[in-house]
């Protein structure tokens, strides 16, 4: 059991454990490490061009948020399978815990570095989107939907950042990634993934607005609103 907070990263900038923990997140989200693969700890070093320890911490890192375990006496790390059950699980937790972050955050108002920060993931949102980078998506998306547990002010919302991460990461993981895209076409198949992206990004763009004008009810609304569309694919996945 840790006594660090799970935000820490986002409060004092980040550690090379986290850096690593970021690398390794991208190379499951890229599908370099995809679900089911096996990979000798040596090898994942060799790769990352880290070394053990903060490797080692990274991985335990990533076992906590439920994205990896370590099999072979901890010598061999495996990807785990993140299946529709698992997600609807996690998303229908999300709404709850995302709307009460928002509505928490919009009580507190953002500090200027917060409002600044928010813009900022906007526009990286904006940016991987168009050509689709789904790794900066990834990062940006998930410090996005942290920062604002982080801006909750409440330590207990802000405990969940883990499943934040975990349930972000999965949504890119390509077969996941293969599935949403299908089954949201599917619903409208006028649409291009691209108008996709775009609505989500207005989604993220009204929470923000809300926080900002610190009207907290229009802000769990719009958080709630905004996980409810992955909860409604999360059937079609798997
Ligand atoms: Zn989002």
């Amino acid at each position: 059991m840790t006594t660090e907070s799970p935000v820490s990263s986002l409060q004092r900038g980040p550690r090379l454990v986290d850096e690593v923990a970021a690398r390794l997140r991208d190379r499951i989200t890229d599908g370099t490490l995809s679900a089911g693969t096996r990979l000798p700890q040596v090898v994942l070093a060799e790769q990352l061009g880290v070394s053990r320890t903060p490797l080692r911490e990274a991985l335990r890192l990533l076992e906590n948020d439920g994205l990896l375990k370590t099999v072979d006496n901890n010598r061999t790390v495996e990807v785990v399978t993140v299946g529709p059950d698992d997600l609807l699980d996690m998303y229908q937790l999300r709404e709850v815990i995302d709307g009460l972050a928002a509505k928490l955050a919009a009580q507190h108002g953002f500090s200027a570095e917060e409002a600044s920060l928010a813009q900022h993931l906007l526009n990286e949102m904006a940016e991987s989107s168009d050509p689709y980078d789904p790794v900066r998506r990834n990062r940006a998306h998930t410090q996005f939907h942290e920062m604002i547990a982080v801006a909750s002010h409440n330590t207990k919302v802000q405990s969940f950042a883990p499943l934040i991460r975990t349930s972000s990461a999965a949504l890119y993981m390509p077969l996941n990634r293969a599935h949403a895209e299908a089954s949201l076409l599917a619903e409208d198949p006028a649409k291009s993934y691209k108008q996709i992206l775009d609505e989500s990004q207005v989604q993220h763009r009204e929470i923000i607005e809300a926080i900002l004008a610190r009207e907290p009810a229009a802000a769990e609304a719009a958080a709630r609103h905004h996980i409810q569309r992955t909860i409604r694919l999360a059937p079609h996945f798997g």
